[in-house]
């Protein structure tokens, strides 16, 4: 088939508006009448320094990025970040618990922290270190079982695991008073959107609110849902996502960070107190402040997946003259029309979370029959869809079912098909 006769509904790497990969393509051959294709300039050039400061800037403007809040490229993805918002946001912890006890005891910061210092802060760490995630689908359990590895399940709390509160399966988010929050964690972890169970926090948390002094650190996975809908930014201390689902392909990571947790902490100073604590200090490819120190360019960077994120952006903003809000509109749109199309036919199709709670993104359920049961009915619409020039459209491997991912890049016209195969597929007898 043409690119042109698909609709993709797969869950990422996700659909890519068609204008920027041609411009993409022949920027892989011949960028800008340089002689050299993208791919093959260094990340030391001006020109690569050039397109990562037009992203940051249009990222920023699109999402209302407030100044104190730095944007960084990455690698690893989103599970190099599991474990990147580990490292970083412990040794901030210890790092602000080190200068509690200092001052505490009236001792100066200084190198050679006397023994006594150590001391506490040793039993400080054993006692007192917690990671708090709330736990409500595959992506922010995959997160919290790293946390585990990387630091002990005796420092990780799962403050709320949705799974209590739905016989066992992922597909509710359990009541904000029920969450069992550590007194000083050092973060507060969740992922706003999973991917795999469709389940999407309907706003941010009012539980984790700034409150004056004592912020609570959050850190948010918005990998599959960033750019769709407007976020509080400051309500953040880290919002991370992988590029390959609203934003380009796949290859970058975007972390979006409060500039106050960049300064140097005891991951950088002090390695070899970290040791002695038995804290993880994480690779420095994966450590915030030398990333945001060096502009996203301490090492070799994908400058082509940059560029291909901040074409995205451009269209964005093109698009959209009021910015995320206009995305954020038409997402809900066309979330609304699917979602309206299955609930017309509870007799055909049943969507897997509860109804507070559905993603706009990740739009998730299963094909019923009375007669024919489950597992038929879904080879049928899936391989019905196919025909009709709808892909992609089968459910993660570890859930089954049928999963239309709603992102950016599908049209409304893509959206009306889907709503519209649905329809007829209800419509039509099956044995
Ligand atoms: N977080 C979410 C919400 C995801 O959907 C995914 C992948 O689909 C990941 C994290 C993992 O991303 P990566 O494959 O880039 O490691």
């Amino acid at each position: 088939p043409e690119r042109a006769d698909i609709t993709y509904f797969g869950a990422g790497p996700a659909l890519l508006p068609t204008d920027v990969l041609e411009t993409a393509a022949a920027s892989l051959v011949n960028f800008n009448g340089t002689g050299l294709g993208l791919a093959e300039h260094s990340h030391r050039s001006q020109l690569a320094s050039n397109i990562v400061n037009e992203a940051k800037k249009d990222l920023a403007t699109y999402l209302d990025v407030p100044d104190d809040y730095d944007i960084l490229f990455m690698q690893g993805g989103g599970s190099g970040e599991f474990s990147a918002t580990v490292y970083n946001l412990v040794a901030v912890w210890v790092e602000r618990r080190k200068q509690r006890i200092l001052k505490d005891l009236g001792v100066e910061d200084n190198k050679q922290l006397p023994e006594n210092v150590i001391k506490e802060l040793q039993k400080a760490v054993d006692e007192e270190l917690k990671i708090d995630y709330l736990v409500t689908g595959s992506w922010s359990l995959k997160a919290s079982q790293e946390a585990a590895r990387l630091i002990g399940p005796e420092h990780v709390n799962v403050a709320a695991d949705a799974r209590e509160v739905n016989g066992g399966k992922f597909g509710k988010i359990p009541e904000e008073s029920t969450w069992k929050l550590s007194k000083n964690p050092a973060m507060v972890y969740y992922c706003d959107n999973e991917t795999v169970d469709g389940v999407e926090f309907p706003r941010f948390p009012a539980v984790l609110a700034p409150k004056g002094v004592d912020e609570p650190i959050v850190v948010a996975d918005m990998s599959s849902n960033i750019l769709s809908r407007r976020v509080p930014i400051k309500n953040f201390s880290v919002i991370f996502f992988g590029a390959q689902k609203n934003l380009g392909s796949t290859g970058v990571t975007v972390v979006v960070i409060k500039k106050s947790l960049l300064p140097p902490t005891v991951a950088n100073a002090e390695p070899s107190l970290v040791r002695k604590l038995g804290i993880p200090n994480g690779p420095i490819v994966l450590q915030y402040s030398t990333i945001a120190k060096n502009n996203s360019l301490y090492n070799t960077l994908s400058i082509f997946d940059v560029f291909i994120a901040g074409q995205v952006l451009k269209k964005s903003l093109n698009t959209f003259p009021n910015k995320v809000d206009g995305q954020q509109a038409l997402s809900e749109k066309k979330a609304n029309l699917i979602y309206a199309a299955l609930d017309a036919h509870p007799e055909s199709y049943k969507v897997v979370p509860d109804k507070s709670v559905r993603s706009r993104m990740n739009i998730c359920f299963r094909v019923t029959h009375l007669e024919s049961g489950i597992d038929d009915s879904e080879k049928t619409f899936l391989e019905g869809s196919v025909g009709v020039g709808l892909t992609g459209l089968k459910g993660h491997r570890s859930v089954g079912g049928i999963r239309a991912s709603n992102y950016n890049s599908i049209s409304l016209e893509g959206a009306e098909k889907l709503a519209k195969y649905i329809e007829e597929f209800a419509a039509k007898p099956r044995k």
